[in-house]
């Protein structure tokens, strides 16, 4: 199987990506520091410390105080951490200490003039909460949800950006490699060509491990691929995303190679619709629950309600998971900026499913496709 065409329609290298701000995300925290309880916030959940950095390296903790952004990493980062601060243009200090206990030294020295430090619930682990706890004597813990995610829900432009262009790298793999679908290949061969198509154009990895389901296997939400050979006929999910300087794209497509029989168009039919439905629904103001409610009322009707067995979407960003949800019991409203999927889907067990799924942005007037592969159920023979 070739891997598509040697010269990408789609090339990073060829983007424009506009410069973020990264700068003034600190004073936002700073902003929502009091409300949630803190004098001071100890940030470990990773993509967190790149947001609010922009460093990107495996280990690293944010502390931020009232006066202070300090990065604290090990002696494997010490050029990698200066240079990401200098580029994002982030007034940061940084610690180099070799060991975890080390930086707590020197955070329990950096935190004693608080009397509320923040820790980031999510992100901290029960022997770390322990430790710190002893090595922080006076200093209360106040335990901290979805502080900085919080922030993270509505994108800046550069963000946008960044995950439309990770979204167009994913379209034109797509495009470059589905003819290669006829040619039987195993749904590994298949998901590995997609991979590659999406490096060639600048990609710097997956978002998150490509699923490529064909026939019965479509009906597991979450296959991985294995080494069934992808029939013709047969529906055919693929589920799939890469990253663009930290940020995912997310996209999902079912087709079949031929004409996959009636009873398989009309379940496609079906997922379209609720798909389209879901995407009418997205606007800045909208309740997440609604979007929903929307997507999910064509699947009730056609009387497939029990086999839509996820919510509808989810925020994308630095993370390919991210707040908000979009889910039957999510609370919050969509806000202009604001990254989700929908994709809902059908899984009939032992015969196969269908699920559609397009990254969009959140405008005043509605939504904004930032994936646009077109949804056309049957591929070439
Ligand atoms: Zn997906
Ligand atoms: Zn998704």
């Amino acid at each position: 199987m070739k891997s598509g065409s040697p010269l990408p329609g789609v090339d990073l290298r060829t983007m424009d990506l506009p410069a973020m701000d990264v700068g003034s995300r600190t004073g936002r925290v700073r902003a929502c520091l009091d409300g949630a309880g803190c004098d001071a916030l100890v940030v470990t959940r990773l993509p967190n410390v790149r947001y609010l950095t922009g460093f990107s390296g495996s280990a690293g903790v944010v502390l931020v105080t009232p006066s202070e952004l300090v990065l604290f990493t090990d002696g494997r980062y010490t050029t990698q951490s200066r240079e990401q601060i200098d580029e994002a243009g982030v007034a940061a200090r940084i610690e180099i200490r070799a060991t975890q206990a080390a930086q707590q030294a020197v955070l329990a020295d950096l935190t004693r003039p608080f009397a509320r430090l923040g820790l980031e619930a999510h992100g901290v682990t029960w022997a770390r909460q322990r430790s710190w706890a002893e090595a922080f004597g006076e200093v209360e813990l106040v335990p901290t949800e979805d502080l900085v995610e919080g922030l993270r829900r509505v994108k800046e432009p550069g963000e946008v950006a960044r995950i439309r262009a990770a979204c167009s790298i994913a379209d034109d793999a797509l495009g470059s490699v589905l003819p290669c679908l006829a040619e039987r290949p195993t749904e590994r061969a298949f998901a590995l060509n997609l991979e590659v198509a999406m490096r060639e154009r600048g990609a710097s990895g997956t978002s998150f491990d490509t699923i490529v389901a064909s026939g019965p296997n479509g009906a597991k939400p979450h296959a991985r691929p294995g080494e069934r050979r992808v029939e013709h006929g047969e529906l055919v999910v693929i589920d799939f995303g890469c990253i663009v300087d930290g940020y995912c794209s997310d996209m999902t497509r079912t087709v079949s190679v031929g004409d996959p029989g009636a009873d398989a168009r009309h379940l496609w039919e079906v997922v379209r619709e609720s798909q389209q439905a879901g995407r009418d629904a997205v606007a800045a103001g909208v309740e997440c629950a609604a979007v929903d409610r929307a997507s999910r009322a064509v699947i009730d009707a056609a009387g497939w309600g029990e086999l839509f067995s996820h919510g509808t979407g989810h925020g994308v960003g630095l993370e390919i998971h991210e707040a908000p949800r979009v889910a039957k019991t999510s609370s919050g409203t969509l806000e202009a900026g604001v990254v989700v999927t929908v994709e809902p889907g059908v899984y009939l067990p032992g015969v196969g499913g269908v699920r559609l799924e397009d990254t969009v942005v959140v405008t005043d007037a509605g939504a904004e496709a930032l994936t646009s592969f077109p949804k056309n159920l049957e591929t070439g023979t």
